[in-house]
């Protein structure tokens, strides 16, 4: 028999929001400790317990072996004292909010879990055939939390009190809802709600087969996810794309596909194992795959050998699946040119005015906009050409520990960043920042991010890009301003050639670079096009170059290449 402890545990790392707190009671109450477990305001966990030497040593080893899949564990300290026998039971005590920068991880958003999907198959259950089933172990996360800790109050589940079957499970340790702030049901949750082009509600007996059967006419629909709006239609028919293409002003770019599962993927685009992998996992990327054949529409990805696939990530896109017989549905993020992607139901019935035919929307708000994720699988790494939903607020690891950065990033295809504590949170995609619309929603991820990583002075520096009239320039010239803070300019493709060494992991080494990129103003006030650069993280050398040519127009030329040619 060892003698009796306490002991206080920190643990830092993705473990709020991702059913750890029930987790650690289990473990608790299986080495029969005694205490508490909290999450902190810095996204940390706390765990007092008392109990003998080798019950806590056990315990320490069970969190380290048995954590939940979705967790990540990056620290474990532990400080052990003299046994007081302060505590009669071990609970999950309420949470504290602090004034720390958060040292953790708040996770993203996780696609719904194989159990909810078997809760919604059950006839008898509260969730059967429900769209918003959840449990601590998935559901939306980084769309649904307004500031940490995580709890139901500061997330999107605030306007739906459980009801007593909710709150039942909520309280009960052994049942897989234990604890999960998102757990809502038939009775007590959010409601879908179909409206026709003018926004009068249709009323159906199923309103997911009244959207199928709209969609199989060869409608578009606006359909409200957790991240956002889509909009959606066949990807079978080339009239209803040719349609989609004219209405959405894109003649070429490629559209996004939904497909129900892995085997019918199998049957328009092929993947190996790693992307197999990415395709099934629960960040559930849009993956881009080579294409088979034609089952589906040439118009998706014209001229194009690859196509982007993702699986279903929620319940809405479950049951609309389950209605059709379809090898994929078309999915792209449903935004007026020059807006960002419409995140409530005003702005999808408003801004989608003229693309969408009928709007399938919710009573559930999206607290922080996030499209989905789009990578390719090269050398077994993914490659990201748009890295939001799933990975959002995941961070990057840098080799830079002092300070508070923000960083507003270039023009076109903006995420900005946060640089705190050796990490680097990017917020997620936002697009062009070339409008007031999407320089607002730039301003509003800036601030979102800001409160998960619970940051209340301001930060040290502000960084933005060398050219002095892209918008997110002038915007970090007047925050920095504001802030009374310095600003500093990077040069756009050291830039890149840096995001690629802290994506590798590359520590404090020199590298030789090359940025290929359409545009990026030089150090010399001139356009670069584009450059071998020897460059470490806090300065580089340009040792090789494109030809400096005439742009007609110039930054215009990357909009439109043609006149290059002319
Ligand atoms: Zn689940
Ligand atoms: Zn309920
Ligand atoms: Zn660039």
């Amino acid at each position: 028999m060892s003698g009796k402890i306490e002991a206080r545990i920190n643990i830092t790392g993705r473990v709020q929001g991702v059913g750890f707190r029930p987790f650690i009671y289990r473990m608790a109450v299986r080495n029969g400790l005694l205490g508490y477990v909290i999450n902190l305001g810095d996204a940390g966990v706390e765990i007092i317990v008392e109990g003998t030497e080798d019950s806590v040593a056990r315990f320490l080893d069970d969190i380290r072996e048995n954590a939940p899949e979705v967790s990540d564990i990056e620290d474990i300290f532990h400080k052990f004292s003299p046994f007081r026998g302060r505590f009669d039971s071990f609970i999950i005590d309420k949470s504290k909010i602090s004034g720390k920068v958060a040292s953790g991880i708040y996770p993203p958003d996780i696609g719904i879990c194989p159990e909810c999907l078997k809760d919604m198959d059950d006839p008898k259950g509260r969730w059967c055939e429900y769209p918003f089933t959840a449990c601590a172990w998935c559901g939306p996360r980084f769309t649904s939390v307004k500031a940490l800790p995580y709890d139901r109050e500061r997330t999107h589940m605030h306007d739906f009190p459980m009801c007593k079957h909710c709150e039942e499970d909520y309280f009960n340790p052994l049942d897989r809802r234990f604890d999960a702030q998102g757990i809502t049901c038939k009775i007590c949750g959010p409601k879908m709600s179909l409206h026709d082009a003018s926004g009068a509600s249709i009323d159906a007996r199923d309103l997911f087969t009244e959207t199928a059967k709209l969609l199989l006419e060869g409608n578009i629909i606006a359909v409200k996810g957790i991240g956002g709006v889509h909009l959606v239609s066949l990807a079978t028919q080339d009239d209803v794309l040719e349609e989609f293409r004219r209405r959405k002003g894109r003649k070429n770019q490629p559209f996004a596909l939904m497909s129900p599962d892995i085997g019918t993927i199998r049957s328009f685009a092929k993947f190996n194992k790693v992307e197999e992998g990415f395709l099934k996992g629960w960040k559930r990327p849009i993956v881009l795959l080579r294409k088979r054949h034609r089952l589906i529409s040439e118009l998706v990805a014209p001229g194009l050998d690859t196509v982007g696939v993702m699986l279903p990530y929620t319940g809405i896109q479950t049951m609309l699946f389950k209605r059709l017989d379809e090898p994929a549905l078309v999915m792209t993020s449903g935004n007026r040119s020059g807006y960002p992607m419409a995140i409530t139901n005003d702005a999808a019935l408003n801004e989608l005015k003229g693309l969408a035919d009928y709007f399938l929307l919710h009573n559930r708000d999206i607290i922080n906009r996030s499209d989905d994720s789009v990578l390719r699988v090269i050398q077994g790494s993914p490659a990201f050409t748009r890295r939001s939903r799933g990975y959002v607020p995941d961070p990057i690891d840098i080799p830079v520990r002092k300070g508070i950065g923000i960083a507003l990033g270039a023009e076109l295809r903006n995420a900005a960043a946060i640089g705190t504590n050796g990490k680097v949170f990017m917020t997620q995609y936002l697009g062009d920042i070339t409008s007031l619309e999407t320089a607002e929603s730039l301003e509003k991820a800036v601030q979102g991010m800001r409160d998960l990583l619970n940051i209340t002075c301001n930060p040290d520096v502000m960084a933005c890009d060398l050219h002095p009239d892209y918008m997110t320039s002038q915007m970090a010239e007047v925050m920095s301003q504001e802030m009374d803070i310095p600003l500093v300019r990077s040069q756009h493709h050291h830039a890149h050639i840096t995001s690629v060494m802290a994506e590798n992991g590359i520590k404090d080494e020199e590298v030789l670079g090359i940025a290929l990129d359409g545009a990026g103003y030089g150090a010399d006030g001139q356009i670069w096009g584009g450059e071998v650069l020897k460059s470490t993280y806090f300065g580089y050398k340009r040792v090789g170059q494109l030809e400096y040519i005439p742009m007609p127009g110039g930054d215009l030329c990357a909009y439109y290449p043609y006149r290059m040619l002319i």
